[in-house]
């Protein structure tokens, strides 16, 4: 397997002694944008959480460019689902980025030119720049991602966990988050994203991995993403809207 790669093994995390996500293994090449698909329960958000060090594991690991992963990394970005973010907390677009630096910097140490130079960099390519002083609270839902986003390219991150980023944007604003996901993936990224919306996969994703409490399949969409993996997956036939597109 190349090291260039995310690799989940035997991963299981239980809340009060239930498996959520149970003996999960598969891998994801680096500069790829992929789907975490499966019906509401299946453990998508804890499989994020999982890889960024949020949850405690069960059993298994996680392995980043062959290494094992222990807890929170710089390495790693999670975007929380939006409703779990305080949009009314005080602080500016230029305040959450810049909070992308406190990972790498140790206590003692001032904001260098470099943590400077890092946030205005990734605020200039999510097109924030402008926007800089005004509130979270005052954006509307395609920049508070991308707010998230450049918190991300701040922290210099490598693998961007999305939960669910496209849920509650308007058509513009899911466009422009596709085009911004383009160009970090082409940037060598790597994005995994939980998402709902069946009908903009084919579109939107290089590989999907497909969860219900365990793996169904994971793949590049041309292979995996089918009717018959979607049934198994969701467990009904209710694909037929998307017929036009998927492989028998
Ligand atoms: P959705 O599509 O609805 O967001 P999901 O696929 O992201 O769902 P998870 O949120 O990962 O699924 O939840 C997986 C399972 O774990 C569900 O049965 C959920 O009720 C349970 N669960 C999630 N978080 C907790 C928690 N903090 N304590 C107890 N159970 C939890």
């Amino acid at each position: 397997m190349s090291h260039h790669s995310l690799e989940v093994r035997d991963l299981t995390v239980s809340y009060r002694r239930i498996p959520a996500i149970h003996h999960l293994d598969f891998s994801v090449p680096c500069g790829q944008s992929v789907a975490v698909l499966g019906p509401n329960g299946a453990g998508k958000s804890t499989l994020l959480k999982a890889i960024a060090g949020l949850v405690d594991l069960e059993s298994g690991g996680v392995l980043f460019h062959g290494k094992r992963m222990s807890g929170a990394s710089q390495e790693f970005a999670y975007l929380p689902q939006r409703e779990m973010v305080d949009w009314d907390f005080p602080t500016t677009v230029r305040g959450v980025v810049e909070m992308g630096r406190y990972l790498s910097l140790r206590w003692w140490k001032r904001f260098s030119t470099s943590d400077e130079a890092a946030v205005e960099s990734a605020l200039e390519s999510m097109q924030l720049t402008p926007l800089q002083d005004r509130q979270i609270s005052a954006l509307s839902g395609g920049q508070q991602q991308r707010v998230f986003l450049a918190r991300a390219l701040a922290q210099e991150a490598h693998v961007l966990l999305l939960d669910e980023p496209f849920t509650g944007l308007d058509q513009p604003s899911m466009e422009s988050l596709r085009e911004v996901l383009r160009t970090l993936r082409s940037q060598g990224k790597l994005l995994l994203i939980s998402h709902h919306d069946l009908s903009s996969v084919q579109d939107t994703f290089d590989r999907v991995i497909l969860l219900n409490g365990e793996l169904i399949a994971d793949g590049p969409v041309k292979e995996t993403f089918t009717r018959q993996n979607l049934e198994r997956t969701y467990g009904m036939r209710v694909f037929s809207g998307l017929s036009h597109g998927l492989p028998i």
